[in-house]
């Protein structure tokens, strides 16, 4: 996207002066995190990165991107309750990938010990790029969607009016006027809501699971007060203190401190190093214990260990395949229409020909593709020349079959400034990825809320191929429709 701000953004005085009160706007307004040297303590916080200047986003691709929302809630719930689409899916995957395995482990003995969870709470981000084509018109195209603790549904809600107070300053009221309210965070409460009502006991509480390492906690804080608002306790737990002090009882309901738990929402548990780390004697194996006993209980798992495993790459691959969106959701060939059009192209490198072929391909190419392994997070993505010399080194072997390929989307960058602590102010060439945030409630078989709820729209120089904001890649942005 050209960016609508030409005449402001390479006049240094202006945007010295927009950037000062930027920053002091985004701390009043509560964009902030924890900072890296203290992660713990309020004491000392910054404002989280964001943007100078509101990003372009074509008007018909953002309302193509909400249209489809609903859908792939659908879509994410149909997966979490077909085992045999899972299993056939991953099989290949749980042979090399050994988070992937243990994650699925788990799902199984759930399954086997019969569920005894009866309500199901999912929140989701479905992420996408504007793919610039030869003819320079964009296009739509997801990255991925995000089924376990999607961030950025609280500070997002306070990004808007900063950069309208930003525009005004540049002397552009009217284009401030334009940009649009957003508050994910609301509709993420209201699911957690629902959810603990339908578990249906007054007493309970919704329970947090949150890191070792808890910058990101003013995200998370405002969904949270979003809860307390509605009379709704909330309390903060780690897997080591489930470990330590949770409990199930003959029921299976969870106790954690002698309280009932209706809701655990994970907003931590989809890296392997929160399970497996060694050495820095602050995690370790027990944490899977927890895990598997929050799993096993009653209380509403946002998400469940299936809804997890529906959220892999290797699901996100097999879904493109003809047919596919078609025996997951039968009756519904609109909705899988509106999802196709969003796909790029995917393509699995399981042993055989078709792989083998692909492997080929992205070898001789691979400025085309993204190569993924089964990782959430950011930075673990491989392109350019690296992803040539690590597919030629396991070409042969079947580690392969624990990455997919993705063709790269190539979106048209504008200029921007990232603000961020202690960095100087510089123009950089930019791209977007914009997120809606999806929620549903089902009990039993009855969908009871299904729901988008907002963006989120995070920039990054465009010399960072990977790595979301947690990852101090890309920053927070608010998009300013075209
Ligand atoms: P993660 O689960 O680590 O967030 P993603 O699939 O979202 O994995 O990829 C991480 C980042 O890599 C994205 O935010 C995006 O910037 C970049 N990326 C991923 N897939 C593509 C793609 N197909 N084309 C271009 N960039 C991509
Ligand atoms: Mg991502």
């Amino acid at each position: 996207m050209a960016s609508p701000w030409r005449d402001v953004v390479r006049d240094a005085a202006a945007v010295r002066d927009a950037a000062a009160v930027a920053v002091d706007a985004a701390l009043l307004a509560g964009v902030l995190m924890r900072t890296g040297e203290q992660p713990l303590s309020s004491d000392v916080v910054n404002y989280a990165p964001f943007t100078l200047l509101p990003s372009a986003v074509p008007r018909a691709l953002f309302e193509q991107a909400y249209a489809v929302q609903q859908d792939f809630n659908l879509l994410v719930d149909a997966i979490s309750q077909n085992k045999e689409f899972l299993e056939q899916t991953l099989a290949s995957t749980i042979k090399v990938d050994d988070f992937t395995a243990q994650l699925f482990r788990i799902y199984m003995q759930v399954l086997e010990e019969g569920l005894a969870q009866t309500v199901f709470l999912g929140i989701n981000r479905s992420d996408y790029m504007f793919d610039c084509g030869l003819d320079g018109t964009a296009a739509l195209k997801q990255i991925e969607i995000n089924t376990i603790a999607a961030s950025f549904g609280g500070l997002t809600s306070r990004t808007a009016d900063v950069h309208g107070l930003v525009l005004k300053v540049l002397g552009k009221t009217k284009e401030a006027s334009r940009l649009l309210p957003n508050n994910p965070s609301k509709g993420l409460a209201l699911g957690i809501a629902k959810a603990w009502e339908l578990y249906g006991s007054q007493s309970a509480v919704v329970m947090f699971l949150v890191e070792e390492i808890q910058r990101n906690i003013f995200d998370q804080r405002c969904v949270e007060n979003e809860l307390w608002n509605r009379n709704i306790r909330v309390i903060r737990r780690r897997f080591r203190d489930v470990f330590e002090k949770g409990s199930l009882d003959g029921s299976r309901r969870l106790y954690i401190d002698g309280q009932e738990v209706a809701v655990v929402y994970y907003r931590e548990g989809y890296v392997p190093q929160t399970y497996d780390q060694q050495g820095l004697a602050l995690v370790v194996p027990q944490n899977w214990a927890a895990r598997l006993l929050l799993e096993r209980s009653r209380a509403v798992k946002c998400p469940d260990i299936a809804t997890q495993l529906a959220g892999t790459k290797k699901v996100q691959q097999e879904l493109s395949r003809p047919g596919t969106l078609e025996k997951l959701l039968p009756g519904h060939p609109e909705a899988v229409a509106r999802m196709r059009a969003t796909f790029a192209g995917l393509y699995s490198l399981d042993e055989g020909e078709e792989g083998d072929k692909i492997a080929a391909a992205a070898i001789a190419d691979p400025e085309r593709f993204v190569l993924k392994p089964q990782r959430e997070g950011g930075g673990n993505n491989l392109y350019g020349e690296e992803l040539r010399q690590v597919l030629e080194k396991i070409k042969d072997s079947p580690e392969r079959t624990s990455y997919i390929l993705m063709d790269k989307i190539k979106p048209q960058p504008a200029l921007n400034y990232l603000l961020r602590a202690h960095s100087p102010l510089q123009v950089s060439e930019c791209i977007s990825e914009l997120g809606i945030f999806g929620v549903y409630v089902r009990q039993g078989q009855e969908m009871v809320l299904n729901e988008a709820t907002g963006h989120l729209l995070r920039t990054k120089a465009i010399q960072h191929a990977d790595g979301g904001v947690a990852a101090g890649v890309a920053v927070l942005d608010t998009p300013y429709l075209v």
